[in-house]
């Protein structure tokens, strides 16, 4: 009997009209049933977020701090449960979902520590007897709409710093992992989150996702997926404070002086790591034209041994995609990469037997203006391009309209330094591969990836707004520019 869960709106657990599916990827079965909530929910869950702001934004903030301090406290000893359902429901292996998890306690425990700081500036003023200075202020209700690939750490990333600044929540997470949102509520909910500061909805993207982005009453969107879903945010949003954590197509530069061994242990990690399901994920190789045979060679030696199976197997390596959508758009995108002259070298296939399995794909001799070279794949198919040297290296990586993360392999300090000021993205690795974010650093993109940064201390400007207060102990009345003089 599979069980049917519930939505959080207002302190009380509430049921939808109708239910969708909960899939298992690793077998295609229905493991959970979630409601199917509506815009009529949404609405319900911004009356109760906007309830609850006033009390919550009063709330001294090392007091909200300490509520985030006891979720970390709580995920921690609850690690092993949660990382075995993020394996279950995602796909990712056991030792990324404990990782998944981790990341959820570390940006817990950042942001509880924020609630004494949320640091404002004091500056000087042109009048005498007038103090100037800026305090942060929350957004106010928001709405946190979140993919599946990092289904407990992205929406911590969020609730975190929502939280801590101040802010409520309505909270729609992807409708492929709903159960891992339901458990991170719950945990909230233990550690002390009142009624109506955090409100979880769960349906589609057309009755619940687009109902928050078009209401009037919820003052900022913060959102993680597609770069589509992006675009439709930023043309429906209105006026409302948004932030943006689009796609990606990560490239991994492998210069003729690299460490081979450490570039290929990096490369098969962030292409087939999540199997190749992170916004962060290397997509395409940029290889030296010195070293791109063996290189190639080496990669599709060590692909073609990686084990696929269930996130939760030990034996596992590689675990499945979320859906038979993505096993389709990968299939598709391999089809694609065929018939424009790549050379497929490993992979470019399913393998037998139930679940959303795809084989660890690679190609060879990809060109900057091929679609698999530029486009979004999301799925365990790598693209090898040649450079002929770094200026060319860093314009091939420059080509495409994503601008996430990257990375240089070198042992020259001076190439590394050239990569970094060089290529357009928001993250450079060196020496390391193009996946990896640590919490207490800002994390986002350039160009179509967005904008935002969040994690780290830029994360507190996604979810607060800055006000600038001028104090006037004068006792007379001072007009800037025209009472200062020069
Ligand atoms: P998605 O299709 O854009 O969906 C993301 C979330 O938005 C889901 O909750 C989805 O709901 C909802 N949604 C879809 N259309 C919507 C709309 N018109 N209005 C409001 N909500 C809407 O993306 P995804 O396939 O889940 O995630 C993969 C993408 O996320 C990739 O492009 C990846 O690169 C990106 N990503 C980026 C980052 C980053 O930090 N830059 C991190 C992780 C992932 P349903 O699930 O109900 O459809």
């Amino acid at each position: 009997m599979v069980q049917a869960y519930r939505m959080h709106i207002g302190g009380e657990w509430v049921g939808g009209d109708g239910y969708f599916n909960d899939l298992n990827p690793a077998t295609g079965q229905v493991m959970a049933r979630f409601p199917a909530g509506s815009a009529g929910d949404v609405d319900r869950a911004v009356d109760a977020a906007e309830g609850a702001l006033k009390s919550w934004s009063e709330t001294p903030p090392p007091k909200r701090g300490r509520i985030l301090q006891r979720t970390a406290d709580i995920l921690r000893k609850e690690k092993e449960r949660l990382g075995t359902l993020v394996a279950t429901e995602m796909g990712k292996v056991m030792p990324e979902a404990l990782g998944d998890v981790q990341e959820a306690i570390d940006v817990f425990e950042y942001f509880a520590g924020e609630g004494r700081r949320l640091f404002g500036n004091t500056t000087t003023s042109e009048l005498k007897g007038k103090f100037a200075m800026t305090v942060r202020r929350p957004v106010g209700v928001m709405g946190l709409i979140t993919p599946w690939n990092f289904p407990i750490a992205i929406p911590a990333w969020k609730l975190s710093a929502a939280l801590v600044c101040g802010n409520t929540a309505v909270f729609k997470p992807s409708s492929d992992t709903p159960l891992c949102a339901y458990e991170l509520v719950r945990i909230l909910l233990r550690a002390g989150v009142p009624d109506g500061v955090v409100n979880l909805v769960t349906g589609s993207a057309a009755d619940v996702g687009e109902a928050i982005v078009r209401h009037r009453r919820v003052g900022g969107i913060s959102f993680t997926g597609s770069k589509a879903t992006g675009e439709w945010i930023t043309k429906n949003a209105g006026l409302k404070k948004v932030g943006l954590e689009l796609g990606g197509k990560n490239p991994v530069i492998v210069m003729d002086d690299a460490d081979l061994g450490l570039a290929v242990e990096g490369i098969i990690w962030g292409a087939f790591g999540t199997t190749g399901q992170r916004c962060t994920a290397a997509s395409r190789v940029i290889a030296h034209r010195a070293i791109r045979k063996k290189l190639v060679a080496e990669l599709v030696r060590r692909a073609e041994r990686l084990r696929l199976g269930p996130g939760v197997a030990k034996t596992t390596d590689v675990g499945p995609l979320i859906n038979m959508a993505a096993v389709e758009k990968t299939e598709g995108y391999v089809d694609i990469g065929r018939k424009e002259g790549a050379k497929l070298v490993c992979g470019g296939k399913r393998p037998p037997g139930r679940g959303f399995f795809y084989r660890p794909t690679i190609f060879d001799d990809a060109d900057r203006g091929m679609r698999i070279a530029r486009e979004e794949i999301f799925g365990p198919v790598l693209s090898v391009l040649e450079c002929g040297g770094l200026d060319d290296a860093i314009d091939i990586a420059n080509s495409v309209e994503y601008g996430l993360s990257s990375s240089i392999y070198t042992r020259d300090v001076n190439s590394a330094l050239r990569a970094i000021s060089g290529i357009e993205a928001g993250i450079t690795y060196v020496n390391a591969s193009t996946i990896g974010a640590e919490v207490h650093l800002p994390f986002g993109g350039v160009k179509a990836t967005g904008h935002t940064r969040e994690a780290g201390i830029t994360g507190i400007d996604e979810f607060s707004h800055l006000k600038t207060v001028y104090i006037d102990y004068s006792g007379k009345l001072q007009k800037a520019q025209i009472d200062a003089g020069e």
